[in-house]
């Protein structure tokens, strides 16, 4: 009863107003000004060709702005407020579009206010205006929502950030590896990804002796040597108490990996001085699971690289395992090499370490006579810590550790030294060939290099094939090509190695200037043993010619492969049955032989 009867005194006091507001537009007119003018909102006109027609105090808070503003667009307002030009797109996107759609929209507008090098958000509504039903103008109104983006985002950072060392926490590193795991299908570089598990060792001690708040510091320590340590593309967490992982991505191959290992264990155990402490006993612990190999979900990747960080921790601590003890061991010895490699080029003692043998490269004249035509050169090492290795071990190790080309220069040097006295008691025509791994190609100065080391020694280009292994990046490579061609145009001979194995397309073959395709061994050794290899060899003999490029058959072992490259026109070889490769002493003997087989 009460309600009605306050309803029927307010209904008495305002019912004079409420019948002139209803028919009186001034008054309508002046009412909505001053809700405009005070609506604790910002609130803005604008034409249809973005010039302001008004705008309320909160809108511009700066009187004289805000009187300024009138008949100008945002152009202007953004240049006065200092917000960066690029936040102008956006909402011209949305204005625009009322405009096209005549209908209301709605976004969450990101300012850059660059002077002052802040982020503000805003909420924002846009909708047309009518004048005798046509569009004719659009408003603007909005509100800060600063406070509110920033704050869930503050609790979005502390979900997934670990207060003592600022690193990603556990949750993240999930969140990571998740995302990681469902791109595989997608890697179509086949790359790898390594999630190195990193526990230190002997922590405890720090904490037990000079107390948490010691240790939090350290472990601020590790994680700024962690983060140090790594590339741009690796990512680092802290699980909790004194376990980190790393996560490598975008890695050629397993080993990739060893080399962030070995970057973290040593920056780890450098020593810590925190205040007056000097600590020299923390070092690190680290088992790796490579994805997809050990492992394609979560639980077991995570649970392999954990049980290689404990095998870590019970081989004595200080060092790397991989989840799979061979991948250890090769990895291993594959520090090893590296190691004696580099110590061969830094203190360049090719000579001591390295021999270049040759091995005949024979074409058949006329009937039964196999002459020797050329040799190819190929490199020995044997080093006094580790004994032979084999080149298909040590030159991908090389090649990826950026010493191929010191090795190569080498190489070129003693082949082209070597060379020069037999070409006088050859013929004229007889050439060595030289491998040229794409590595070496790509090093700027090569063509200079090759060019005068070719002039200095005296020997012609013609006397000099330079193999390149197949691979189908370098057709993408303009400048390898560009190489390539210059070595062809001062008269080098250009041979496809491996032919075959890579991913020579047709183009590839027009691209590359090569004069010559030397068959993959692996298809001669399988002939007459598979009929597609049979057919793959017939083929690549017909292209080959068709392309007017020499061919020669790699691997020729036994009088089946020569009968069969012999039926199907091939007249160059290179193989044991000829000879394996010898060094210049016999090649010198071989030389003298009329015909070599
Ligand atoms: P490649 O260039 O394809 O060399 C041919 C390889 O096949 C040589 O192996 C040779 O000994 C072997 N071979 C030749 N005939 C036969 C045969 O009838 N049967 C069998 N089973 N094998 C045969 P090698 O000397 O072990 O060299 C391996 C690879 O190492 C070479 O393959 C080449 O890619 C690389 N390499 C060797 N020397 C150099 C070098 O100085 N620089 C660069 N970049 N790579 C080199
Ligand atoms: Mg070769
Ligand atoms: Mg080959």
């Amino acid at each position: 009863m009460a309600i009605i009867n306050s309803l029927n005194s307010a209904r008495e006091k305002f019912g004079g107003l409420l019948n002139s507001f209803k028919n009186n537009a001034k008054i309508k007119a002046s009412f909505a000004d001053q809700i405009l003018d005070n609506a604790p909102m910002e609130f803005a006109i604008m034409d249809l060709q973005g010039h302001y027609l008004y705008a309320n105090d909160l809108y511009i808070t700066d009187a004289d702005l805000r009187k300024k503003i009138i008949g100008n667009d945002d152009k202007y307002l953004f240049n006065k407020l200092g917000i960066g030009a690029e936040c102008i797109e956006e909402r011209m996107n949305h204005f625009q579009e009322v405009i096209k759609d005549q209908k209301a929209t709605r976004f969450i507008e990101k300012l850059l206010f660059t002077e002052r090098n802040s982020t503000r958000y805003y909420k924002r509504h846009l909708f047309p205006l009518f004048k005798d039903g046509e569009i004719s103008g659009v408003c603007i109104y909005g509100s800060d929502l600063t406070a509110v983006v920033l704050g869930q985002n503050e609790l979005k950072y502390m979900a997934y950030h670990d207060k003592i060392t600022d690193l990603g926490n556990r949750e993240a590193f999930f969140i990571q590896l998740d995302q990681i795991i469902t791109d595989i299908p997608r890697n179509r570089e086949k790359q790898v990804t390594a999630i190195l598990f990193c526990d230190l060792d002997n922590f405890k001690l720090v904490n037990d002796t000079l107390g948490h708040n010691i240790g939090d510091k350290v472990l601020k320590e590790v994680a700024r040597r962690l983060k140090e340590s790594l590339r741009k593309t690796d990512f680092v967490y802290r699980l909790g108490g004194d376990e980190f992982t790393v996560i490598g991505k975008h890695l050629k191959n397993e080993y990739e990996a060893v080399n962030i290992a070995k970057k973290i264990i040593d920056s780890i155990s450098e020593p810590y001085q925190i205040q007056s402490h000097t600590i020299t006993y923390i070092t690190v612990s680290i088992g790796i699971g490579t994805l997809p190999k050990d492992g394609d979900d979560r639980e077991t990747i995570v649970k392999n690289a954990d049980m290689a960080m404990y095998t870590a921790k019970k081989e004595g601590k200080n060092q790397f395992q991989f989840f799979s003890k061979e991948m250890t061991q090769q990895s291993i010895n594959r520090l090893k090499i590296e190691n004696n490699l580099q110590v061969m080029v830094k203190n360049r003692i090719f000579e001591n370490e390295c021999e270049v043998l040759y091995q005949p490269i024979i074409e058949l004249t006329s009937p039964n006579v196999y002459k020797m035509v050329g040799s190819e050169a190929l490199l020995r090492w044997n080093n006094p810590q580790i004994g032979k290795i084999s080149p298909e071990i040590f030159i991908p190790i090389a090649e990826e550790t950026n010493l191929i080309s010191p090795i190569g220069d080498w190489v070129l040097q003693k082949a082209c030294k070597d060379l020069k006295p037999l070409i006088k008691d050859a013929n004229k025509s007889f050439y060595v060939s030289i491998n040229l791994s794409t590595r070496q190609l790509k090093s700027i100065d090569i063509l200079a290099k090759i060019v005068k080391t070719v002039k200095d020694i005296g020997v012609n280009p013609a006397n000099i094939q330079l193999e390149i292994t197949e691979t189908g990046y370098v057709e993408e490579q303009s400048d390898i090509l560009k190489v390539l061609d210059d070595l062809k145009n001062k008269g080098f001979k250009i041979a496809i190695d491996d032919f075959g194995t890579g991913y020579a397309s047709l183009t590839y073959l027009q691209k590359i200037p090569a004069t010559a395709l030397k068959i993959d061994k692996s298809f001669v050794s399988n002939l007459n043993v598979s009929s597609d290899d049979n057919q793959l060899v017939k083929s690549m003999i017909n292209l080959g010619r068709d392309l007017k490029k020499d061919v020669i058959a790699e691997g020729v072992e036994t009088e089946d492969h020569l009968k069969f490259l012999q039926d199907n026109k091939c007249t160059k070889y290179q193989g044991f049955l000829f000879s394996k490769p010898v060094d210049i002493k016999k090649l010198k003997i071989l030389m003298k032989k009329e015909s070599i087989y």
